[in-house]
């Protein structure tokens, strides 16, 4: 084989397709039964409901260079958008939401609709350069030239900020004060955390412009379509191998071997889509010339844990907002205080007394995830990985806080409950080890792990001190998110370096 990839996540996929269809011989070895990693979909509460076990809306559906290299769209993936892309209810009855139409969203924002206005104008000038720009191999010296030093400079000086600042700067009213900390939420960047505001309020801009993409059919369509796209190229691959051990001899990878024994001979390049540590601290183990790199890959650290859930109702939930009932994701999260509140509970280490959630309602637009009358609902809320006295005892008990938490938004929702499937972290992690501590970002997004420091310096570019070893998961630059960039960008980098 040309090429090994360990793992076969989105970015491993990716990394594979991009290979394979450039001629490579490549084989992906999947350590459980399934392929998709965290993009996959199941029927997790009842037959006919189809549900993401992870990762469920795209805001880098149509943007992403690897997705487009690939022609996605060509292996048969479908995309579609709700009528709007997140609202964002209030328990005090308010609520602005982000739609793709600017004057729908800035109707929403009220007073501060011509503040939201601005931001969406901004973003359409800057077009798919943004993710070019977001999702490029660093230093990403001509994206960031293409996008230019103005928008450059604004971006840099909002996105360092913190999310609570840059809300107070920009809106007046509670409604839009409580968007972009709510999607800063996503991963581990509460309301005062510095540099929130860049991810919130990409994740904004995002959803004003491509949305936040629902795939027919599930998040496994897209799994499905880079498969289809590894098989067409000559790839191929194994499910149920773990792998356990990277061999190296003079200096280059020889073969990956797995834990049930079987050896996978290895002729130019190992992408490993695997935490830093597993790759480091594991399948590299007793490697010379690793020199401090298990060291640093041990203290790379985790977001929060996940908590998650998705329940197979017999109606559209009742939301009051009625915004919310057209919108592909509804956020809870009151006010900059509330989620203040509710980072500070994580971080030490207690279940948060009024959960943050993202909601999505991806039945709504595809009819394919329920039986006909049905719909399904998938959240999640961030929480400590671990409790004091383990998660079994808590899991059920949370599950009914989360429901209370969208019951309040939306009263009447429990009776609509047929089923309903809970995982917590340690659930997560079980079924996927790149979960660490049901961490669903491949590791915290704040600044000492972002950029030229993820994983760690000065190894964000792919490669490792093994030549033709590459580290291509989420754990990479850019980061959390299904947009293969991780892996491609990787791909790109280890066929450069054949050379
Ligand atoms: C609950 C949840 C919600 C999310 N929501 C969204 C969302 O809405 N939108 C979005 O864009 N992103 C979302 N994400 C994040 C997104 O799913 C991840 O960032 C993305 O899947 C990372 O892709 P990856 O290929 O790096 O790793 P993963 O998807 O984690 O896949 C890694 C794969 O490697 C395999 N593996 C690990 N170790 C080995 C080994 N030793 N040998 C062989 N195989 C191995 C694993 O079994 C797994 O299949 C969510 C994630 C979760 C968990």
């Amino acid at each position: 084989m040309d090429a090994v990839v360990i793992g076969a996540g989105p970015n491993g996929l990716t990394a594979a397709a991009a290979l394979a269809r450039r001629g490579w011989k490549v084989v992906v070895l999947e350590a459980t039964d399934r392929p998709g990693g965290a993009a996959w979909s199941v029927e997790s509460t009842l037959p006919g409901y189809v549900h993401d076990v992870g990762a469920a809306f795209f805001p880098f559906a149509h943007d992403s260079l690897a997705f487009r290299d690939l022609d996605l769209a060509g292996a048969g993936l479908e995309w579609r958008n709700a009528p709007h892309e997140s609202c964002h209810p209030g328990i005090d009855g308010t609520s602005a939401t982000i739609s793709r139409d600017a004057e729908v969203s800035a109707r929403s924002f009220g007073a501060d609709g011509p503040a939201w206005h601005r931001l969406a104008t901004w973003m359409k000038a800057m077009g798919p350069r943004l993710s070019e720009a977001l999702l490029s191999p660093l230093p990403g010296i001509g994206p960031a030239l293409r996008l230019g030093p103005i928008n450059l400079a604004r971006l840099a000086w909002a996105g360092l900020g913190s999310t609570a600042t840059f809300s107070r700067q920009h809106f007046r009213t509670a409604a839009a004060r409580r968007v972009i900390p709510a999607l800063a939420l996503h991963v581990d960047l509460g309301p005062d955390d510095a540099a929130g505001a860049g991810l919130g309020l990409v994740l904004g801009l995002l959803a004003s412009s491509s949305g936040f993409c629902i795939p027919v059919g599930g998040a496994r369509a897209i799994t499905d379509a880079l498969l289809r796209r590894i098989t067409e190229a000559g790839g191929e691959v194994r499910l149920n191998q773990r792998a356990d051990r990277i061999v190296v001899e003079n200096g280059k990878p020889v073969r990956v071997s797995t834990t049930t024994g079987e050896d996978y001979p290895v002729r130019r390049a190992v992408l490993a889509d695997v935490g830093p540590a597993a790759l480091y601290a594991r399948l590299l183990r007793n490697v010379p010339g690793m020199g401090g790199t298990p060291r640093q890959a041990r203290r790379f650290r985790y977001g929060w844990g996940t908590f998650k859930m998705d329940w197979a109702l017999s109606g559209p939930v009742p939301w009051t907002a009625p915004d919310a009932r057209q919108s592909a994701v509804v956020h809870a999260g009151d006010s900059i205080a509330d989620m203040r509140r509710f980072t500070r509970q994580v971080r030490a280490g207690r279940l948060p007394a009024n959960p943050y959630l993202v909601i999505g309602q991806q039945s709504l637009v595809d009819s394919s995830r329920a039986p006909e009358g049905g719909q399904t609902l998938w959240a999640y809320s961030r929480v400590p990985s671990h409790l004091p006295d383990g998660w079994a005892s808590q899991r059920e008990f949370f599950a009914d806080v989360v429901e209370q938490r969208i019951e309040g938004l939306a009263p009447g929702f429990r009776s609509l409950i047929r089923a309903r499937y809970v995982a917590a972290p340690p659930d997560l992690e079980a079924m996927n080890a790149n979960l660490v501590g049901g961490d669903l970002g491949g590791g915290s997004a704040r600044l000492a792990q972002q950029l030229f420091l993820r994983p760690f310096f000065p190894w964000f570019g792919y490669s490792t001190p093994i030549r033709g070893v590459y580290l291509c998961s989420a754990s990479t630059h850019p980061g959390a998110g299904v947009h293969g960039a991780c892996g491609f960008n990787a791909a790109m980098r280890a066929i450069a370096e054949a050379r």
